[in-house]
């Protein structure tokens, strides 16, 4: 099926001189280590652009992910990207770089922004919260979008409080904003040889408190 899937790409692509499109062999088995490396090897041969790590974070434990995944990108070539599929939590992520991931994809920071959880650089905020009824401080003062250099938290909580629709888009700007931001101090980490620090840093900073 994939090797039809990427005969058919590749057909489509013929005389287009725009090459807009890559396409991912995505690589499958379950939480078992030798169908995992089949499944990549069989991918290997018929040449993607790129490779997926498909079919984990589904509700196995965090540590069979993460040996899953290193199983699969031990395998992949390092001039292909790697995108590990519907992961992952703030605190995962660096994680899953430090593993050899490029890429991944998660509900997380929209959904928990419309359920009014917000995350910032010292963990979760659950903006509902009264003790946030008075609070005149940004969502995270170490955040640099629109929403945190404008509004405050009592405002914030105030609209999901009245139940205005405003309240899930400015959480949400806020939210992708950090996941984006994770990225970027990821990128940076890398580059001073620092990525197992930070990832245990926000390890610690997630540890602790609502989930
Ligand atoms: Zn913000």
């Amino acid at each position: 099926m994939a090797r039809r899937a990427r005969n058919y790409f590749l057909e489509q692509q013929q005389g287009s001189s725009e090459l807009k499109q890559w396409q991912f062999g995505i690589v499958q088995g379950a939480t078992f280590a030798d169908l995992r490396r089949e499944s990549a090897h069989q991918l290997l041969e018929i040449n993607f652009s790129g490779y997926a790590v498909g079919g984990l974070a589904v509700g196995e434990p965090h540590e069979v992910t993460c040996e899953m995944t290193a199983e699969v990108t031990a395998l992949l070539p390092q001039d292909r990207l790697r995108y590990l599929m519907g992961v992952g939590k703030p605190e995962q992520i660096a994680e899953y770089v430090s593993l050899g991931v490029d890429m991944m994809d998660c509900v997380l920071p929209t959904r928990a922004a419309r359920h009014a959880c917000l995350y910032t650089s010292e963990g979760r905020v659950l903006i509902k919260n009264a003790r946030y009824a008075e609070d005149q401080n940004p969502i995270d003062p170490h955040c640099k979008c629109s929403v945190c250099r404008r509004y405050t938290r009592a405002y914030l909580r105030h609209l999901f409080a009245v139940g205005e629709f405003t309240a899930a888009i400015l959480a949400t700007h806020h939210n992708v904003h950090f996941y984006l931001d994770i990225m970027r101090q990821i990128r940076e980490a890398i580059g001073f040889g620092n990525l197992a620090k930070f990832s245990s840093e926000m390890r610690a900073k997630y540890a602790a408190g609502p989930a």
